[in-house]
């Protein structure tokens, strides 16, 4: 079994070796190391249908990065040879990716949970009454994201119009009875600050959630996850812009909480790329910061190895600051 353990060398890679994140790290004597990996994340693409201003990714209608039938059946033959307990679809919009049907109806069998994200305005357009069937009848948990109860701060952040849409599909997914006590269908809500500040603790961001969204809209949901958002591609670009990146990143510095290095997903989670690349996480394959430090095809590797060195970089600091992001 995997556990952060005292700093035994100084196998921990990353892109600059003297990056703050591994020299905090040390100083605090941890180690960061692959575990046992039990949650296979596969980003299928950058094609999104809207360009949210925090994406680290910066997916939008523009881009036209997603997932091939070839590569969907490597990723395939890859968790069949592997034991994950948890299948993470992220993009990008999956809802708008060719294939996702097809890519979903075979993940299925191969891990007790399969979760897909998704941006909730994307689910409202073309052939998506067809993929939430599927994802109903498959028992698929959807991520969505929703950023605020309120209105203006949701739309300043995804756009004009996107917090009414929103609203109407959570509705329609209570509807199919996703949200729901006893119906199997799991529904999170994925929720990030709208600019250079820290989230609130998730347990009292939840609370609020839950209790705005069903006495306004009569809305339920499974669970709330906040998140910070990560110092990389459109937020970046915006902390640069507004002025705001040294700030950003020394409040994110100082709030280093060791206590939460145990649990960061890079631990016990393998990302995919829409190409078929493997990283530790889906914020090192925004940054091109691969998996052992070279690129390494999914075709190329049949099983995944414990104790494998995870790669980083100074935006690592938002996984580890406050109560974390696990
Ligand atoms: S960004 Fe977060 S999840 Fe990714 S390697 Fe760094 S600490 Fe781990």
């Amino acid at each position: 079994m995997f556990s952060v353990r005292k700093k035994l060398n100084n196998s921990t890679k990353a892109r600059d070796p003297l990056n703050t994140f591994q020299k905090t790290l040390t100083s605090n004597g941890l180690l960061l190391d692959r575990g046992i990996t039990s949650t296979l994340q596969i980003n299928i693409g950058h094609l999104c249908n809207l360009a949210c201003k925090h994406c680290h990714v910066e997916a939008g209608p523009g881009r036209q990065e997603v997932m091939s039938r070839q590569t969907m059946d490597d990723v395939i033959h890859f968790a069949r040879n592997n034991s994950f307990s948890v299948i993470d679809i992220t993009g990008g919009a999956p809802e708008i990716v060719p294939d996702i049907a097809y890519l979903l109806e075979n993940l299925c069998p191969l891990a007790s949970k399969i979760m897909m994200r998704s941006n909730l305005v994307a689910l409202l357009e073309g052939n998506s009454g067809k993929l939430l069937d599927l994802c109903q009848q498959l028992k698929i948990a959807l991520v969505v994201s929703f950023p605020s109860t309120n209105r203006g701060q949701a739309d300043a952040q995804r756009g004009e119009g996107v917090w009414d849409k929103s609203i109407s599909m959570l509705k329609k997914l209570n509807g199919l009875g996703y949200g729901l006590k006893g119906t199997g269908l799991d529904l999170y809500l994925v929720s990030n600050p709208a600019g250079a500040f820290l989230p609130v603790d998730q347990c009292t961001a939840e609370r609020k959630f839950k209790g705005d969204l069903a006495r306004k809209w009569g809305i339920e949901f499974t669970a709330l996850y906040t998140f910070a958002n990560i110092p990389l591609g459109r937020f970046k670009k915006w902390l640069e812009k507004s002025g705001n990146y040294d700030a950003y990143m020394q409040k994110l510095r100082s709030s280093f909480n060791p206590e939460t290095v145990e649990g960061l997903m890079c631990r016990s989670l393998i990302n995919i790329s829409w190409d078929g690349y493997l990283y530790d996480c889906d914020f090192n394959m925004a940054a091109g910061l691969p998996y052992s430090g070279e690129p390494v095809h999914i075709s190329e590797i049949k099983v995944l190895e414990n104790g494998a060195p995870v790669m980083t970089d100074d935006y690592c600091f938002a996984c580890t600051a406050g109560t974390g992001f696990t």
